[in-house]
């Protein structure tokens, strides 16, 4: 049987387009179909712009800091629409970046929504195309729970469009997106409210990197209401929003922005088309090498809700496009100690188990523990603490689980990333010499476990 491609990829964001770009290279013929954006999630509404935001809160934190060091400034004023114009001209240059590596590594682009119509086949815009394989890469969706009024809260999605910087905002959630937001709104000079449902945020962080976030959160002045959840929300006659607690109590703002957890995106997927089976979550079922339960077709990214990380969605796409097209390179992925960063603000950078993971897990464990007043501030009032912890196993001296809340987390906890792929030992950081004078030597230079 003959088809029009060998693999016919439904999305180009992280995933997608590292599968279709390598899946050319090693010489198949491969087809990408886009509805949205090229580039997707990460580089449109996620990872990119997220990150050029967090850099514009950041610039209050320097200019609070200049005086110390002898800077007088005039007195700052930020001014949101320059910010959201030049962050759209550089996710519009990213956008060309992506369609010329498509383009130019030999890949067929169609811009259109893909549905599928079999096993072996795709419809676009009422053209349909044959492949031998079908990779699903569509990513997820904000995911806003039921309740009156939740059509004017806003999601990431929309954050990212704001006509103007709200003056006040309540952020809904307690994961990744909503403590990076409320440190983006209060940086910037919103109003901040970080409202959460349980009694602390961050679940599945390392106790220590949640109750000292909360910490410095509190003394930035951002408001944190945990056990707190919205039952509805009203729009006022002034425009302003209401927000019925379901304790009564009854918050007004700007804007209610919703970020609790994204659902998989396969809206007119088609699916019913073919015997692909979602699991109890709502994701896309998949084996160790991510075929779901139809054998031509494949899924990887946020859509199979593993680890919903840009570099995982890579590194699935690399496995893939090894797997069929180039087997002898195929090795699985390690979803083990996986670094990843919160760019909250302060950061918060962790790779391995944490404290309560490793207990968990059976390990004797040795914790060390570092609370310091960075370098950087001591010419300054800031009184903002950074934190270090080392998670050791006590028997074999590994070290299981780095973490961090300070400065340049996410940079740091890079190159210790590589330490525990290697599987190193506390007698091993410990003989690692410092780069001084920085934060992060205090990483080899913990000598008293804590408990
Ligand atoms: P996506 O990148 O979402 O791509 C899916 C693509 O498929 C989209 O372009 C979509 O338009 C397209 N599509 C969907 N359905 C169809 C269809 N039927 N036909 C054609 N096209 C279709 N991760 C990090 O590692 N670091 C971060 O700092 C980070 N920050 C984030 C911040 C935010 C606000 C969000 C929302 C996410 C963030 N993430 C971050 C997560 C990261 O963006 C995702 O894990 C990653 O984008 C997943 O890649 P993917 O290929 O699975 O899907
Ligand atoms: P998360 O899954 O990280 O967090 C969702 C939060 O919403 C949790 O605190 C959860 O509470 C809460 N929640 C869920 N449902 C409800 C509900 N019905 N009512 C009230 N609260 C609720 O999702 P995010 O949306 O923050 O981000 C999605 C994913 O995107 C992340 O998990 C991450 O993988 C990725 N991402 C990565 C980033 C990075 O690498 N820096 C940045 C942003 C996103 P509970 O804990 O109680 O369940």
């Amino acid at each position: 049987m003959t088809y029009d491609f060998d693999l016919f990829v439904i999305g180009a964001g992280s995933g997608g387009v590292r599968a279709a770009r390598f899946a050319a290279g090693f010489g198949a013929k491969v087809a990408v179909a886009e509805s949205r954006y090229l580039g997707g999630t990460c580089v449109n509404v996620g990872c990119v712009p997220k990150k050029l935001m967090v850099y514009a809160a950041h610039v209050a934190d320097e200019m609070e800091q200049a005086a110390g060091f002898g800077w007088t400034l005039e007195e700052g004023h930020f001014d949101w629409g320059t910010l959201i114009a030049n962050k759209n001209r550089e996710i519009e240059r990213l956008n060309g970046i992506y369609r010329n590596l498509l383009v130019n590594s030999g890949v067929t682009l169609l811009e259109g929504h893909a549905r599928l119509t079999g096993a072996n086949e795709v419809e676009i815009d009422g053209q349909r195309y044959s492949a031998k394989h079908i990779l699903i890469a569509t990513g997820g969706w904000p995911l806003v729970p039921d309740i009156p009024g939740k059509e004017l809260a806003i999601t990431s999605n929309e954050a990212f469009y704001l006509k103007q910087l709200p003056k006040r905002i309540l952020v809904v959630g307690g994961g990744y997106i909503a403590v990076e937001f409320a440190g983006i709104f209060q940086g910037l000079g919103s109003a901040t409210s970080l409202l959460y449902r349980g009694d602390l945020f961050l679940r599945g962080f390392d106790g220590s990197v949640r109750t000292h976030l909360k910490d410095e959160l509190d003394k930035r002045g951002v408001d944190l209401q945990f056990n707190s959840d919205i039952q509805r929300i009203d729009q006022q006659a002034d425009g302003s929003l209401k927000a019925t607690l379901k304790d009564g109590r009854e918050l007004l703002t700007d804007c209610v922005f919703y970020a609790t957890g994204r659902r998989p995106m396969l809206d007119n997927l088609g699916l019913e088309h073919t015997g692909v089976e979602l699991d109890e979550r709502g994701f896309v079922r998949v084996d160790d090498q991510y075929q779901t339960t139809e054998p031509s077709i494949l899924a990887i990214g946020d859509v199979i809700g593993r680890v919903q990380l840009t570099p995982v969605a890579l590194a699935e796409g690399m496995a893939v496009a090894r797997r069929l097209f180039k087997p002898e390179q195929y090795r699985p992925v390690d979803y083990r100690n996986i670094p990843t960063a919160v760019f909250s603000q302060p950061p918060i950078g962790t790779v391995g188990l944490t404290e309560e993971q490793a207990i968990e897990a059976g390990h004797k464990v040795r914790v060390f523990e570092s609370r310091f007043r960075a370098m950087k501030l001591t010419l300054t009032e800031i009184q903002e603490k950074t934190l270090m912890k080392l998670v050791v196993d006590a028997d074999t001296d590994k070290v299981l689980g780095c973490h961090m809340v300070g400065p340049d987390a996410g940079e740091i906890i890079q190159g210790l990333g590589i330490a525990l792929k290697a599987g190193a030992t506390k007698a091993q950081f410990d003989e690692t010499i410092g780069v001084h004078p920085t934060a992060a030597e205090e990483f080899v230079t913990m000598r008293t476990a804590m408990r």
